[in-house]
């Protein structure tokens, strides 16, 4: 070879790559780490929404409903520990995003960066993806200031902060409804905010939102503005029909108005469920692709916590590493 001329690039090889870094993948680290598998975490990267990768937890202030913190703990500090405890047992964590993935070729490839590069950044024997969901947000004014900070997309995690106050919830489908029917157990009231004048939920959830004497509806009205300097201190609304602008004295918002799963990147590769989420099947975490193996919110649109995902992540560590050794590995 002349001298100078670049030299093929030669992807790393691992037994096992995990994809995302939130409660889920930092578990799946922690046990295929564990297991000697010497994993690598593709951690993700900063985002609009974050500084840190780390997942949802890193938007969330007080965490109480994690076992095993009994005054409760940041959702920042959470995630720190949970990434000094796989650190501690030689996982690789890489700040990075995968660019592209191919699920066909074995092993199995990733890209890094470029993703028309010739050759994969590195490939993996098994891989368990890990990257989660996310809320769907409003996108006004002083909404992601002040997550965390009143506004918050999980009444189950935070509508105990809440007791005897006036909360808000933004959204007219099964969420909506049933953060609001959840939050009536703290609130003083609840008011729903929603774009139109008929809701998107099931008629049963509607007729015990309508039956519940401390649900309140402002019907056609969208949120505009988020009021206050370091907490949620009222809202403006606008009417849609009228164009009317009002201000409502909530101090709290739960924006519930979907969700959407982090699964772009496996369009095509595994089967998704209709709603995009990734399918697992038979009570595991394995996917419709051998080797490959989804935990946490990416796969979960129903219990979308903390501590399931984690447990999920355990689960697929333990489904990677049996499968792997059918393999030979
Ligand atoms: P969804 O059914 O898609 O409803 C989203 C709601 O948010 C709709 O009312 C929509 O208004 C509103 N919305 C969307 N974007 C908005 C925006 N930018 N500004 C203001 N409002 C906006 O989502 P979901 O309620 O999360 O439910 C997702 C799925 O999970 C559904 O299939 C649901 O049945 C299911 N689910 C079931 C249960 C249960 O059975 N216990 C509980 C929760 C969820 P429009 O109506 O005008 O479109």
């Amino acid at each position: 070879m002349p001298e100078g001329a670049p030299t093929a690039h030669r992807p790393e090889h691992r037994k096992v790559v995990i994809i995302g870094s939130g409660p889920a993948g930092l578990t799946a680290a922690l046990y295929t780490a564990r297991a000697q598998l010497e994993p690598l975490v593709i951690e993700g990267e900063p985002s609009s929404t974050s500084d840190q990768p780390g997942g949802q937890l890193m938007l969330t202030t007080e965490v109480e409903n994690y076992p095993g913190f009994v005054d409760g703990i940041m959702g920042p500090e959470l995630m720190g520990i949970m990434r000094a405890q796989a650190l501690r047992f030689d996982a690789e964590l890489r700040v990075a995003k995968v660019s592209r993935l191919e699920l066909g070729p074995r092993p199995f490839e990733l890209w890094i960066g470029d993703p028309a590069a010739d050759a994969p950044t590195v490939t993996a024997d098994a891989v368990i993806v890990a990257t989660g969901a996310r809320s769907l947000m409003l996108g006004v004014a002083n909404e992601a200031r002040l997550l965390g900070y009143g506004v918050s997309t999980c009444a189950t995690c935070d509508g105990f902060f809440f007791r005897d106050q006036h909360i808000a919830v933004a959204g007219g489908g099964d969420s909506a409804i049933e953060e609001a029917s959840f939050l009536t157990r703290f609130a003083s009231k609840v008011t729903i905010i929603h774009r139109r004048d008929q809701l998107r939920a099931s008629k049963i959830m509607q007729e015990r939102a309508f039956a519940n004497p401390k649900i309140e509806f402002r019907w056609n009205s969208v949120v505009t503005d988020i009021l206050g300097d370091t907490k949620v201190a009222g809202l403006r609304l606008r009417d849609t029909v009228s164009g009317q602008e009002s201000e409502l004295d909530a101090t709290g918002l739960f924006v519930a108005i979907g969700h959407e799963p982090n699964s772009s990147l496996l369009k095509g590769q595994v089967e998704l469920a209709d709603n995009g989420y990734v399918r697992t099947f038979d009570g595991t975490t394995r996917t419709s692709v051998e080797g490959v193996f989804a935990c946490g919110d990416v796969q979960d649109d129903y219990y979308r916590q903390a501590v399931t995902s984690a447990g999920s992540g355990c689960m697929a560590a333990i489904d990677a590493e049996r499968w792997l050794e059918t393999q030979g590995e």
